[in-house]
């Protein structure tokens, strides 16, 4: 496909054969760097994670990096901040990774994230959380969180069906509803919509069963609020349940039929939690949940509130996926009040690359730099936010911590 703006680099593209993902030794790889401080960890991600490609592989594979754009860049390029030619890209190269972006606040857009997601389909948001030995924490065992979060991306009241109070459709949505439903609301309520399909619960939850299979995890959790909103959240926790017995039953076991005397054997332990006490034992007893699945508000609520238990959304990673598309992310915004200044932790955005790697196959990198980050991080050579928070820490800027990781590799 030609592009207007987008510079297609030397390199080879991933392809999907059989349903499955391959990838060349010189893949074409997409990099949206973002708004505010966007800029300053894509910099000082790329600097680490070619360094890392190159000594795990002494040069027999490298990435080719192919600029897009999106936000407030593409604004000044395209005069629109979600261009075609950015999604067009995306699907042709299958695999990207972008900063943080603005979206202009009065602009048609609710959210470009948002937007970004259901326009690609990337239904599954994937955010492991876990602990790294030496990481600022507020909990007494830290290294007892290690979960990854599967939240579904593109249904919920995310879906933006929703119509504010007083207006005209919300008017004749009320009064329709009042008529033929007879329910009694108020003629002047604001209204939003929770659609939760089975379609939808069910590829989400399949990609996390098999996730849990594919990384020796021993659970996973379907988190709902299913007592109070029955037929969304109840019916996703339900489709959850059908999916595990009719897809994984021979390598899943239900908490309900351990309770009556099944044993485990290794499989997967298939549970349930209401979202409120969810979110007690994640402070209380981490280690009893492994991976979580659950609808796009309670994940969006609870992964946040997982990253804060081991060093915030500083370093705390992301992938949107769809069945092959890929679009890994910072998972923190764009803090313009820091941006171009060199200062804040491109962690989120590195280890998001560290999951983009072992999703196209490159473990061995992404690994090295792990080791590289855990040991930097030991040697108390951290960024500003990380700093107050540490005793003795000695901190440097953004673009110092990258060289300071690069020279641990
Ligand atoms: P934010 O940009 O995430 O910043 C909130 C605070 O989080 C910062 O002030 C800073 O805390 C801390 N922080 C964020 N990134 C950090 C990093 N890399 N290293 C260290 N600390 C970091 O949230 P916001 O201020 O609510 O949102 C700003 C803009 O970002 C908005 O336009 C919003 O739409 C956008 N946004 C984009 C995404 C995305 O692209 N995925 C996600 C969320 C928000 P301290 O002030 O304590 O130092």
């Amino acid at each position: 496909m030609a592009y207007q703006h987008i510079e297609v680099p030397a390199g080879e593209k991933i392809t999907i054969k059989e349903g499955i993902l391959s990838v060349p030794d010189n893949p074409i790889l997409g990099v949206i760097w973002g708004d505010g401080i966007g800029p300053d960890i894509t910099q000082a991600s790329l600097r680490i994670w070619d360094a890392a490609v190159q000594k795990a592989y002494g040069g027999q594979r490298k990435v080719s990096w192919m600029r897009l754009f999106a936000g407030e860049e593409a604004l000044s390029i395209y005069g629109d901040i979600l261009p075609n030619e950015t999604l067009d890209a995306i699907r042709e190269f299958i695999v990207a990774i972008k900063g943080p972006l603005t979206t202009p606040i009065g602009g048609g857009f609710r959210s470009l994230n948002v937007s970004l997601r259901q326009i690609l389909d990337l239904y599954a948001c994937v955010r492991p959380v876990r602990w790294f030995e030496g990481v600022p924490s507020p909990l007494r065992e830290p290294h007892k969180v290690d979960c990854v979060i599967f939240r579904e991306n593109t249904e919920d009241v995310y879906a933006g069906i929703e119509w504010q109070s007083g207006t005209e459709k919300a008017k004749k949505f009320i009064e329709m509803t009042n008529r033929e439903m007879g329910t009694h609301i108020s003629l002047d309520a604001g209204i939003g919509i929770k659609p939760i399909t089975p379609q939808g619960t069910k590829r989400l939850v399949r990609k996390a069963i098999r996730y849990a299979l594919d990384n020796n995890r021993k659970s996973v959790t379907i988190m709902h609020k299913g007592n109070i909103m029955k037929y969304t959240e109840g019916a996703f926790r339900q489709w959850g349940y059908e999916l595990a017995k009719e897809e994984f039953g021979a390598y899943t076991v239900t908490e309900e039929e351990v309770w009556g005397g099944a044993k485990t054997d290794g499989k997967i332990l298939i549970k349930d939690r209401i979202a409120d006490i969810m979110f007690q034992q994640m402070l209380l007893r981490p280690d009893e949940y492994d991976v979580i699945a659950t609808p796009n508000l309670n994940g969006d609520y609870l992964s946040d509130a997982v990253a804060a238990e081991v060093g915030g959304v500083g370093i705390a990673p992301g992938a949107n996926l769809s069945d092959h598309i890929a679009v890994f992310e910072a998972t923190h915004g764009t803090a313009p009040k820091y941006a171009n200044q060199d200062k804040v932790n491109p962690g989120s955005l590195l280890l998001s690359g560290v999951m983009m790697l072992d999703y196209i196959g490159w473990s061995e990198a992404g690994a090295a730099i792990i080791d590289a980050y855990v040991k930097t991080i030991k040697q108390k050579i951290v960024t500003y936010d990380f700093a107050r928070l540490m005793k003795d820490a000695h901190e440097v800027k953004t673009s110092e911590f990258a060289a300071a990781i690069i020279s641990n590799l």
